[in-house]
This record gives C-alpha cells, structure tokens and sequence, in this order.
C-alpha cells in the first residue's frame, strides 16, 4: 500500500533530508587520503546527534553504522571500517535521518584525490541519471516513466543498471511502497499522485549490470570489479515539477573549495 504524505508530512521529510545533505557535507570535509571509513561514519553521526536527530540506518535490519560507504566497485551496502581512503578512490555515501517520526534519505558519490576522467564520466553520468528521473516524477505519470529514464541515459553512455536494488518510498519508514527500480518501461507502474514522496537513486556501474554480495551479508560489489557510482535524493511528486527534498548545495559548496565539479 502507499502511503500519500500531507505537506504537513512532507515538511518534516524535508527537515530529515536536509539534514542528511548537511550530513554528507561534514563528509566530504574529511574525505581525503589515509582516513578510515569508520572516522567519517562518526562525523556523520556525531553532526546528526547534534541536531537532535537519529541515524536511520544504524540498527535497521542489524545495519551497524550511520552511513553506507561504498567504495570503487561497491555498489552500495558498504560497512564503515578500518579501510583507508586513498588517493584515486571513488566513494559512495549513502545517508539516512529520521527525525520527528519522519525519513529523509539521500546519497552522493565522491572523487577522492587524482580521479581519472574515465571514472569521473561515470558520477557526472550517474548524477545526471538522477536529475533525468526526477524529471519523470510528476502528477500524472507512472513510476516507469522515471525508470525508463534513468536506465536510458545510464545505457546510453554504455554502462550497466543495477537491477538487485531499487528506490523505494520514503516517509514514515525508511523504505515504503512503491518500488521505484532504476530499469523499466515508460508507461508502467502505479501512477504518481500528489503525496507520493519517494527517493530515486540510480545505481550506475562502468561496466556490466551484474553484482555479487559480499560475505559481511551487506556489501553489494559489481561482478566484473569495475567502479559503480550511486546518487539519490528524497522527492515529493507534484503537477508539472518534483519538489527535491533533500539537497546536494551544502555537498557541492564543500567540493567547490575541493575545485571538485560533478
Ligand atoms: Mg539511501
Ligand atoms: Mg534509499
């Protein structure tokens, strides 16, 4: 069943994604060579204990940690740990608060130190990815019209869609109906109302579409080793333009000073 948000509801889901940017910007500060994705995990979850808000993730499901960090040919899923950064790595952060009863989720994929142009093609691509789904998210539509958007900027550009894991809505609980996957077919799948708050997070691999779980039970990692970027954010549908919950400014003000452009 899905649950449709009041603009009362989709205020406090915009606090908790905000909340999250803010998150991923006291990341990308600390982002650099020689720290451990434990030390960022920390940052992130000491900047949303600070803001009388709760990790959403830590716990859920047996999840240990405020942040998904997912590294080079991590997907997602990625358990924070003694690993060190080093120069060259691409980094996907994936980030959840909940505050006040409600979720904000949102996700960024950053270059860490001398990134190639291959690899950096494939986070602008994906962002775009992004930004082309939540084109598709209005009144009127269907979730596949999100889908199919995605999935044909991502193939066009000659990478792989991850199938295994989809966007979700998102609200009272992390993940909520409907299913909103990164593939499919203009035309098909529920219709979007007003309400409807969802969060589309493309999960995009420079090379094949396939992935593998690790053993920890959490990491996802592409098959063929190659990288894999991964962008999200929480979006209320509305007529003519989605309403972005969740921002990436207070990221990119962060990475402007970085001289990072994604
Ligand atoms: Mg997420
Ligand atoms: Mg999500």
């Amino acid at each position: 069943m899905i649950y449709y948000k009041t603009q009362e509801e989709i205020e406090f889901i915009r606090h908790s994604s905000l909340l999250v940017g803010k998150a991923l910007a006291e990341v990308a500060k600390e982002l650099k060579p020689g720290v451990t994705t434990a030390h960022i995990d920390k940052i992130a979850e000491d900047y949303i204990r600070s803001q009388n808000a709760k990790p959403a993730f830590k716990g859920y499901r047996g999840f240990p940690a405020t942040l998904c960090v997912s590294v080079n040919a991590q997907v997602v899923h990625g358990i924070p740990g003694k690993y060190e950064i080093r120069d060259g790595d691409v980094v996907s952060v994936d980030c959840g608060v909940v505050f006040n009863g409600f979720y904000g989720d949102s996700a960024y994929t950053f270059p860490v130190g001398n990134v190639g142009e291959e690899a950096m093609k494939l986070l602008r691509v994906t962002k775009a990815c992004l930004y082309k789904g939540i084109e598709q998210a209005v009144v009127g539509n269907r979730i596949g019209d999100i889908s199919e958007a995605v999935q044909a900027h991502a193939e066009n550009n000659g990478y792989g869609v991850v199938r295994e894991l989809v966007g979700h809505g998102v609200g009272k609980y992390l993940h909520e109906s409907p299913e909103v996957p990164n593939y499919g077919k203009k035309g098909a799948g529920p219709k979007m109302l007003e309400g409807l708050v969802i969060a589309i997070e493309p999960m995009i691999n420079m090379g094949k579409r396939n992935v593998k779980q690790e053993r920890d039970g959490w990491t996802i990692t592409t098959s063929d080793g190659k990288p894999s970027a991964h962008f999200e954010h929480t979006i209320a549908v509305k007529p003519g333009r989605a309403d972005i919950l969740s921002s990436f400014a207070p990221i990119e003000e962060v990475l402007k000073l970085q001289q990072i452009e994604i």
